[in-house]
């Protein structure tokens, strides 16, 4: 392989639910056909998050008792990944890691869960219920559509600098209220999307691993590959 890339999986033995591990096997998919390798390494409790080691990082889903454990533990990584975050480093977050990268979410039992605020969305409760379901929004600005299914009780509100991933077409999305889905911040992508979301939106992974590319290679051109047809399924 041509090029080689570090992943930073964050919490990848808590943060895990309905398969969002999948993301890094779709990942791997992608690369290869890129030409990359990709090295995985879970960054969990107690591990250091060292920024200038990884090229990409992904932190999946969580249940309300794990997210507990990992908001408690994060703090330590809060300087160390807001710098990475800002330093333009790619980062895919999915429903409890996308609350978690917040402000605070709260729990179905009322607790506030602190999060790490290096995006400006904070997530509240709501009262008995969950968004779950099928869901299909748009991204006017990239012309896609994404399909994922979602199943949360935080409702998510957006901050400044954050656009949403889409536009709900239909599905509940951040909020259930103001048709946004999900929340791009420099090359941050946030869903709520399960299903693994980069299985069946490829080119979401093709963006992720062309901003790593491009990052760590910035003598190399990489938007030939930046506009490689990507199957929507596989
Ligand atoms: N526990 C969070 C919620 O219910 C996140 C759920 C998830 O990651 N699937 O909103």
């Amino acid at each position: 392989m041509t090029y080689e890339l570090n992943v930073a999986h964050l919490y990848g033995d808590l943060m895990n639910t309905y398969g969002d591990v999948g993301n890094i096997l779709a990942l791997n998919y992608y690369a290869e056909q890129m030409d990359v390798k990709l090295n995985v390494s879970i960054v969990s409790l107690k591990d250091p998050f060292d920024a200038s080691k990884f090229d990409l990082a992904f932190f999946g889903g969580g249940q309300d008792y794990e997210q507990v454990i990992v908001s408690k533990d994060i703090q330590n990584k809060k300087q160390s990944l807001t710098a990475f975050i800002e330093d333009d480093g790619p980062v895919l977050a999915i429903c409890g890691g996308y609350q978690l990268l917040g402000h605070y979410y709260v729990g179905a039992d009322g607790e506030k869960i602190p999060g790490i605020g290096a995006l400006d969305h904070y997530t509240l409760a709501q009262d008995n219920n969950r968004f779950i379901g099928d869901i299909v929004i748009e991204n006017q600005e990239f012309d896609e559509q994404y399909h994922g299914f979602e199943n949360h009780q935080g409702r998510t509100f957006l901050g400044k600098d954050e656009k949403p991933l889409g536009v709900v077409l239909s599905g509940k999305g951040n909020n259930g209220e103001d048709k946004t889905e999900g929340a791009i911040y420099k090359n941050v992508y946030c869903s709520y999307f399960h299903g693994p979301i980069l299985t069946r939106n490829g080119n979401i992974a093709k963006r992720l691993l062309v901003a790593a590319l491009q990052r760590k290679y910035p003598e190399q051109d990489f938007s030939k590959l930046a506009s490689m047809p990507i199957p929507a399924t596989f």
